[in-house]
């Protein structure tokens, strides 16, 4: 990995502790309002019980007053009662002394009224008064609590900070330039590269561009998003377990009656390496060479009378090799004079495979418990 790049990896995790701790700080005051709202609330109720159990009181005075009132004038009636003449002022009177009797009853009723409201009233002061206590306290806890966070946040910011500039004068100006720029953007300016992808974009990589990064030579940004692209290989997942080496899978055996054969022979006169592809039709054998490296067809087809080992005993010397293989005729005929990588690839791997086995047969040795595992399964 570059310097510049193991710097900046530094760096971006200096700028988002910084960003973090600057979130925190701001997040603080803005939890106190939210309390500080929730406890002037609670004030507000407290002032309005207060207020109702001020007019209760204010009530009941009144009442009171009024019965006192009253009683005064019933008192004033009575004495007139002994001073009238006729009947009739004295009926008048009478009934005036009623009508105040009845008045007096309705105030001691409202009385009666506002006392039982006054017991629930006395409840919500009590309530709202308990309320409010608590809330305070745990408001100045809150406080002292951000106070501390703060202070402590503060200090945090002050070694980042140091940390970062010191980061930043070793990094190269247009390095440093690149970086602010895709981090202003994008939030980051940095971002890893793992299973050829740009993990900040999740574009796939060009393999140029991945071999690049892989290789750490170099500075190489991503072509998508443009931020700097790093590779950290304890992050590539561990290469898959081979479940069974490739040595020791059994090479499937080529049928020796097949109608189609393929053969290769590393010796064959002038054109040296060869494949060649021998067909049984009908009482007629033919015999088709490819050269071995390029697949192009040497020679036109051959054709003899008889089947292929008959007709074509030359072919068959200790050097040929069996070759597993089978394409249609049709399919052959449009090769014409090349045939297909992808048919060659078959040949040749099945080569490989004949060749590595005859290695181990003529070594020898005893086969290992997984060949028999293999070679029995
Ligand atoms: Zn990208």
């Amino acid at each position: 990995m570059l310097p510049d790049v193991e710097k900046l990896l530094q760096l971006q995790v200096a700028d988002q502790e910084i960003r973090r701790l600057h979130e925190e700080v701001a997040e603080l005051p803005k939890r106190i309002a939210a309390i500080e709202q929730k406890l002037a609330g609670t004030k507000a109720q407290l002032e309005k019980a207060r207020a109702a159990a001020k007019a209760d009181e204010a009530n009941r005075k009144k009442f009171e007053t009024v019965i006192q009132d009253l009683q005064g004038k019933i008192s004033k009636y009575r004495d007139q009662s002994l001073e009238v003449k006729t009947n009739e002022q004295y009926r008048a009177l009478l009934h005036e002394i009623e009508f105040a009797q009845q008045e007096i009853r309705i105030n001691e009723d409202r009385i009666l009224e506002v006392m039982i409201n006054a017991e629930g009233r006395e409840k919500q002061v009590k309530a709202a008064e308990t309320e409010l206590k608590a809330e305070t306290a745990e408001i100045e806890r809150e406080k002292e609590e951000a106070r501390r966070v703060t202070a402590e946040d503060q200090t945090k910011l002050t070694e980042w900070n140091a940390k970062r500039d010191g980061l930043r004068r070793e990094i190269s100006e247009d390095v440093l330039r690149r970086y602010d720029r895709v981090l202003k953007f994008r939030g980051s300016g940095l971002a890893e590269v793992r299973d050829h992808k740009c993990m900040g974009c999740q574009v796939m990589l060009r393999p140029q561009i991945y071999n690049e990064v892989r290789n750490g030579e170099q500075l190489v940004y991503c072509d998508s998003c443009q931020r700097i692209l790093y590779f950290d290989p304890t992050h590539e997942p561990p290469p898959q377990p081979v479940a069974e080496p490739v040595h020791l899978k059994r090479r499937p055996r080529p049928k020796p009656d097949a109608a189609q054969a393929w053969f290769y022979r590393p010796d064959y006169g002038e054109f040296g390496e060869v494949l060649l592809v021998f067909t049984n039709a009908e009482g007629t054998a033919s015999r088709c060479i490819y050269d071995m490296h390029s697949g192009r067809q040497l020679g036109d087809q051959l054709n003899r009378e008889g089947n292929y080992r008959q007709a074509f005993p030359e072919a068959f010397t200790d050097t040929a090799v069996r070759l597993n293989g089978f394409w249609e005729e049709e399919e052959m005929v449009e090769w014409a004079a090349e045939m297909p990588s992808a048919a060659l690839d078959v040949l040749h791997n099945d080569l490989r495979a004949a060749q590595r086995e005859h290695g181990r047969t003529h070594k020898e040795r005893p086969a290992t418990a997984a060949e028999q595992s293999v070679a029995s399964g």
